[in-house]
């Protein structure tokens, strides 16, 4: 069944809902045929954390990852060209909406790491790799890498967990060109993230970037054009650590929703993450403090102060 869009937009078809963004179709005003070009992608204000969408909101979250990764398309449009046609938007949406090319998802989500977090930390203490890259021994929880390395996922649908592949694994999913491109602009556009953040405080742990295929736009050889989609470099993707605070050996201090996890994984929360039950709702600190952390992530990396 069509899952109905919390947001009502005239003129638009509703076409997906993701645990955080809903899509829509412009419809034509003469044919009446929704649009097979474009896609508004409105970003809401859900949280999903362990891949359960929570019950509470993080109020102005919609618009912080949608501003702040309009911010990083242009810091990184050197290395890949976006998916952006346009920030003029229904003003029930305003901020926190994209009118996008549709792409061709490439159906693999593109993880790359800097530091070593996560399930990343989880894979490496059981087999010396992640993802089928090798690591040096003694790394421990928040070791910068020797080098940014590519961990790609699955794409598991709602509800669902994304599972690791090697980049063989990649391959036989995409084709190798595809592959070798993605790979190469995943650690490109996390190191340049990097470049930038570093000087403004934060580390970027690691990152997951998506990319479309924009078979209208074939280069000289007849490929489509891979294009950088979704959202980009925000803390919703990507583990963002203070660089003042770091510290191999331990959780490091984070502007993402680390926060929220930590919290529903307390005895604060009540919920046992092995049960398969759904977390129960945030209190109104945890809400207030990410909303704040994103906030601040947001201006510390762009120098803005959010509106
Ligand atoms: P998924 O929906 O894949 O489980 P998600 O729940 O994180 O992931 P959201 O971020 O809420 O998804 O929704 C965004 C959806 O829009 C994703 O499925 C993403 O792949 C898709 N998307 C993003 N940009 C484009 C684009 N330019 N063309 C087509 N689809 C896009
Ligand atoms: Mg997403």
């Amino acid at each position: 069944m069509e899952p109905r869009s919390p947001v009502e937009l005239p003129g638009y078809a509703h076409v997906y809902s993701g645990k955080v963004r809903e899509l829509f179709a412009p419809i034509d005003q003469t044919s009446g045929e929704a649009s097979q070009d474009a896609l508004l992608l409105v970003a809401t204000d859900r949280i999903s954390a362990y891949d359960f969408i929570l019950d509470s909101e993080i109020p102005d979250k919609g618009k912080v990852l949608t501003q702040l990764s309009l911010w990083w398309f242009e810091q990184l449009v050197d290395i890949i060209p976006n998916h952006v046609i346009s920030t003029q938007v229904p003003e029930s949406v305003a901020g926190r909406a994209v009118l996008v090319k549709r792409l061709d998802m490439v159906p693999v989500e593109c993880i790359g790491r800097a530091y070593l977090a996560g399930s990343g930390l989880a894979e490496y203490r059981q087999t010396s790799s992640v993802c089928g890259v090798r690591l040096p021994a003694g790394l421990d929880d928040g070791s910068l890498l020797p080098a940014s390395i590519f961990t790609p996922t699955s794409k598991a649908p709602i509800g669902q967990h994304d599972q690791p592949m090697t980049y063989a694994e990649v391959e036989a999913k995409v084709g190798s060109s595809i592959a070798a491109s993605v790979r190469k602009l995943t650690i490109a556009i996390l190191e340049r993230g990097n470049e930038i953040a570093a000087g403004r405080g934060i580390l970027l742990a690691d990152t997951k970037v998506e990319f479309g295929l924009d078979t209208s736009r074939p280069d000289g050889e007849g490929n489509p054009t891979i294009m950088l989609a979704d959202e980009v470099l925000t803390p919703d993707s990507s583990r963002f650590w203070p660089a003042s605070t770091w510290a191999p050996g331990r959780a490091q201090d984070s502007y993402d929703k680390q926060f929220v996890r930590d919290w529903l994984t307390s005895p604060a929360s009540g919920w046992d993450r092995s049960s398969g039950e759904a977390p129960p709702a945030l209190p109104d600190d945890i809400v207030q403090a990410t909303r704040s952390k994103y906030i601040e992530a947001y201006e510390s990396l762009t120098g803005r102060t959010f509106a």
